[in-house]
């Protein structure tokens, strides 16, 4: 099945329900009105030259535009590439000639950052070349840029022009195009989140994501009588992927809360649109308890949802139970090169399994975990996570060599440590990346980890390691405390002392507010640890 012919499946069954709720922005839309305005925008895009299998990057917030673009760009075959709305000049720059977008679709402005300003930097030919016309020395194949604003200035086209400049003409040309449409077709680049470094473009298809959007929200239930709500990022497959193409396979209705992340916003949308399923990483289900706490909200309605990302605390897991009602909330473990889910729990799954690990393995996914030199590991000890299946990228665009490194033979190697039990649930135990090897020990800085953050004063615990002379590299651990706690470092350190191996205490230990994060809520380990080197040295 392609993004086309899903939505014109959900069109025919459920067409004049309420499809898109943009609480902050105040639009609602039903799966018609939605879908009309996605023509509207395939027209346009058609009208400015783009064609099948064209990059078209979209910068932005979560907006209605976004989606659009999502299914106008897929309505015509373009490529649609998901920028990050954290990037700056560089890494924008970057994002754009890394696979050479023909077009972008940018939001004017996202919290304190102005992307128009940003935009003209990068390509000062905008100023004097004709819209559609643009030759930019910068970026080779960048032609036209579109901002979700009505006045962008010159050479910029406005979102609500180009949704304009699409005729019969176009419209004509829809039906030829859908017929070339296969479902192998790459239709979507992703960057994953940069957790370990820079962030990869994963070329993922038609096939690849439909089919997971499909059966992530089988395994939640949803159907057209439930309501979704998104607080995750757009620009990342557990938005757009698991979110939207989830919810829409399913006829349901999708509510987003804001532009971004805000645990009020969030706890509002929830009881204001009576939302049945609610997606977040654990950082995000924190801050919304932290919030509950403050006002309590009416959350009976809350059945479902999924807790994806990163490791969840059994404390919030039990917490997300009891005081947002969502005891049928499952947890996710996948990658953006996995389209992206391949393990997740059932909704009647027992509590500790749901804390525990990251479920079962998802239908027609195959997976074993193999050791340094390839073997398959027994039931009950550590190996890297390898998936095969339809969900596999085709590859990271452009990169033959990173892409040949972790596909072998069809088995994605993740990068990821986990290890199975009797029943086929499988935990995550860390990442392959992240090992630390001192003096010829291997350590989990996981287990180190879960150690600190059973300390009473200890809030947050990342444990990482620097490379030392003698030993190769040792362990290092950022602490935020909890609130006025006054936790002292040697108090750890002595906390650490004949409780765990002499050679997992943390060798260096800091006290830290905040955490290097990337915009997905994950804790970016390679960032500590290139700042602890720096503060050692
Ligand atoms: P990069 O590949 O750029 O370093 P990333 O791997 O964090 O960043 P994503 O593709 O967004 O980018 O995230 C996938 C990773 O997130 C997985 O490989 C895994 O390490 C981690 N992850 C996903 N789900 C879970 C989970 N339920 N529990 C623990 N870790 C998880
Ligand atoms: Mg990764």
């Amino acid at each position: 099945v392609t993004i086309p012919q899903l939505l014109r499946e959900t069109l025919a069954q459920y067409g004049d329900r309420e499809a898109l709720v943009f609480s902050e922005a105040g639009i609602r839309l039903t799966y018609r009105e939605f879908d009309q305005q996605i023509d509207e925008c395939a027209a346009g895009l058609l009208a400015l030259g783009l064609q099948k299998g064209d990059r078209v990057g979209i910068w932005s917030p979560n907006r209605i535009e976004w989606i659009l673009t999502q299914f106008a760009t897929a309505r015509i075959g373009a490529i649609l590439v998901n920028i990050n709305p954290a990037y700056r000049l560089s890494e924008l720059d970057h994002a754009l000639n890394k696979v050479g977008c023909k077009a972008l679709i940018a939001a004017p402005v996202f919290k304190s950052s102005n992307y128009v300003e940003m935009i003209r930097a990068l390509v000062p030919e905008l100023e004097t070349g004709k819209p559609g016309a643009l030759h930019a020395a910068n970026l080779p194949d960048l032609r036209h840029v579109i901002v979700m604003s009505p006045d962008p200035g010159p050479g910029i086209l406005s979102f609500d022009a180009l949704a304009a400049m699409g005729g019969p003409a176009e419209r004509a040309q829809f039906d030829a195009i859908d017929a070339t449409l296969m479902p192998r077709d790459p239709i979507n680049i992703q960057f994953t989140s940069g957790t370990t470094g820079l962030p990869k473009g994963a070329t993922l298809s038609h096939f690849n994501i439909v089919n997971n959007a499909r059966f992530v929200t089988d395994r939640i239930a949803i159907t057209d009588a439930d309501t979704l709500v998104i607080p995750v990022p757009l620009y990342h497959c557990f938005g757009m992927v698991m979110g939207v193409l989830g919810a829409v396979s399913k006829g349901a209705r999708i509510v987003f809360p804001g532009e971004a992340f805000d645990p009020v916003q969030t706890l509002d949308a929830i009881e204001g649109e009576r939302a049945t399923a609610l997606y977040g990483v654990p950082t995000m289900f924190v801050a919304m308890l932290q919030d509950l706490n403050n006002r309590p909200r009416d959350l009976s309605c809350l059945r479902t949802g999924i807790m994806a990302g990163a490791p969840c605390p059994i404390e919030v897991m039990n917490r997300v139970g009891s005081e947002m009602n969502m005891s049928e909330v499952t947890i996710c473990y996948g990658m953006t090169e996995t389209s992206p889910v391949s393990f997740q729990s059932f909704t009647d799954d027992p509590v500790d399994k749901r804390c525990e690990t990251v479920g079962r393995i998802h239908p027609h996914l195959e997976v074993k975990l193999v050791d340094e030199a390839g073997d398959i590991v027994p039931v009950g000890a550590r190996g890297e996570i390898c998936t095969k299946g339809y969900s596999v990228m085709t590859g990271y665009w452009g990169d033959d060599v990173a892409t040949d490194k972790c596909i072998v033979d069809g088995w994605m190697h993740t990068g990821d440590l986990g290890v199975f039990d009797e029943l086929g649930f499988c935990s995550i135990v860390g990442r392959v990346k992240d090992m630390i090897i001192r003096g010829g020990e291997n350590i989990f800085p996981r287990e180190i980890e879960e150690f600190l953050i059973r300390h009473p004063k200890v809030s947050e615990a990342q444990v990482f390691g620097v490379p030392d002379e003698t030993l190769g590299e040792v362990v290092c651990a950022w602490i935020i405390e909890k609130p006025d706690s006054g936790l002292a470092v040697q108090e750890l350190q002595d906390y650490c002392k004949g409780q765990i191996a002499h050679y997992k205490v943390p060798k260096h230990i800091r006290m830290v507010r905040e955490l290097p994060m990337t915009i997905t809520g994950k804790p970016q380990k390679f960032v500590m640890s290139e700042q602890m080197q720096e503060w050692l040295a």
